[in-house]
């Protein structure tokens, strides 16, 4: 078992307190290392790193911040099946779709390598003949980051690369049941050679790291992604200071079939929208509506489909669904399914999770279980669920089911199949999310923006909209 550490201000240091937190393979109980756990102190030693670094990483030309983001895109890819490994171990998900995340997790920084140096100003025509109007675009400084366990590397360099791009320094806090994988990035960045304090990694104390970071006024900005409770405590703490916050919060994606759907499209689409990561996804599908008269071949052919999943430990060949992160994940989809059962929905497929380990917060698995008979009423039509249950519903009409889509505070992404070109046009438009993905159950990719309407989230990442985040917009206005 290894004692990492935490990075600040270009050191690998232990915290004050020499406290430690352990991190779990989640499928075994295996303790895989320790991290430390940081609080107040150290995140106040990264802040004053970040902000010593701030005028000189802002101050390079975007040239220079662009070939240290290539530099850690192309270490990233040398290092991806090592990566992936550390990720597999900590989070569980299937060494194949680590893999995946870790190309995913690079991707940008090659995005943010190129767009780095597409921070454009702007000549505004004047009104007067002996004035200028000039408009600069500059980094809004120390950005302090928080990241969750669900995708341990795609959410650390989604933040981080257009942070850095844009001229900012940064503090990550990662999850604490993930900091090996940010852990491994850090060093990477290390060795990208990023000038000290530039990035700070502070593992420990959400709380305590975390009130620190908000408190703090020369933090300018907070991004985070996580669960909309945390998500409104920020936004809340953020007042005081007035930090600029990006949030990405959590989800309840409808995924429509229409009976005009290519069948087999919207079962691969459901597939993986579903059971990626186990269902652990923000965007992951968590209310199904299929049409009458389609629905009974759907299920049919899904279950067909699921016969083949295969479910166990990440690391093993072939294994399509790992485990859930930890009893309490566990034990909400087992509510889910009590609730639905007991309200009158009837199991078609699965049902059924199991505990293979011998501690009490590892070793839980979930099979993909398909409900039927679904009504409004059922929690697992309002609350996320965050594991692979697919609750059905069938609906009449397209009014019907727009309005019962939209019908809930979450705004983040939703799913439609159909084959009508009109109807794509026209129920996209009047989805209330900020993604949408039409016959597509994977819409994720770093040049699209990827943010919620509603309680789902404030701004947008990837892109070239995701590098506004870490913007300021100045006005010089210029007399003759
Ligand atoms: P999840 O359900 O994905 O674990 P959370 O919102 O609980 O979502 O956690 C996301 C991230 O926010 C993690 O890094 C966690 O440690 C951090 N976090 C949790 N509570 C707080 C808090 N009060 N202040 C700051 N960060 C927090």
């Amino acid at each position: 078992m290894k004692h990492y550490k935490m990075y600040i201000n270009g050191e690998w240091i232990e915290a004050h307190s020499q406290k430690r937190l352990e991190v779990l393979n989640p499928a075994t109980g295996e303790i895989l290392g320790t991290v430390p756990k940081g609080g107040a102190e150290e995140a106040k030693a990264a802040i004053h790193a970040a902000h010593e670094a701030f005028p000189v990483w802002s101050a390079m030309t975007a040239g220079s911040r662009s070939a240290y983001l290539r530099k850690a895109y192309d270490l990233m890819m040398e290092h991806q099946d090592e990566i992936a490994k550390i990720m597999t171990l900590e989070q569980g998900k299937p060494f194949a779709e680590a893999k995946g995340e870790v190309a995913y997790a690079a991707s940008f920084m090659e995005w943010y390598a190129e767009e780095a140096k597409r921070i454009y100003g702007e000549m505004i025509p004047a009104s007067k003949e002996n004035k200028r109007i000039m408009v600069l675009r500059q980094p809004v400084g120390v950005t302090a980051a928080i990241t969750p366990w669900n995708f341990p590397a795609a959410m650390v360099t989604r933040k981080l690369a257009p942070a850095l791009a844009a001229g900012c320094t940064v503090i990550l806090k990662p999850a604490s049941q993930t900091p090996l994988t940010a852990v491994k990035i850090f060093e990477l960045l290390e060795r990208a050679g990023l000038p000290k304090g530039v990035v700070n990694l502070v593992t420990g104390s959400a709380g305590e790291v975390g009130n620190t970071l908000m408190e703090d006024s020369r933090v300018r900005k907070i991004t985070f992604t996580g669960s909309t409770e945390v998500g409104k405590v920020l936004i809340k703490q953020s007042a005081d200071t007035v930090k600029r916050v990006s949030m990405e919060l959590g989800g309840h994606a409808p995924f429509i079939v229409f009976d005009d759907a290519d069948i087999d499209q919207a079962v691969e689409g459901a597939l993986g929208s579903k059971l990626r990561n186990c269902g652990q996804v923000c965007i992951a599908s968590n209310r199904f509506y299929v049409q009458e008269g389609i629905q009974e071949i759907f299920v049919e052919k899904l279950k067909r489909r699921l016969q083949h999943y295969k479910i166990g430990n990440g690391m093993e060949e072939g294994v399509l669904i790992g485990p859930m992160i930890d009893r309490k994940g566990f034990e909400k989809v087992e509510s889910h399914i009590r609730d639905a059962v007991e309200k009158g929905a009837k199991i078609a497929v699965g049902g059924q999770g199991c505990h293979r380990a011998d501690h009490e917060d590892a070793g839980y698995f979930f099979e993909p279980t398909i409900l039927t008979d679904v009504k409004e009423n059922m929690a697992v039509m309002s609350e996320e669920t965050f594991g692979p249950l697919i609750p059905i519903v069938t609906f009449k009409t397209e009014e019907e089911v727009l309005r019962a889509a939209n019908d809930t505070p979450y705004g983040l992404a939703a799913y439609l199949f159909t084959q009508s070109l009109s109807r794509a046009f026209r129920v996209s438009e009047r989805l209330e999310y900020g993604i949408i993905g039409v016959n597509d159950g994977v819409p994720s990719t770093a040049q699209a923006p990827f943010g919620g309407f509603k309680e789902s989230g404030i701004g947008r990442e990837g892109g070239h909209y995701g590098i506004d985040a870490f913007l300021e917009t100045k006005f010089i206005s210029i007399g003759l």
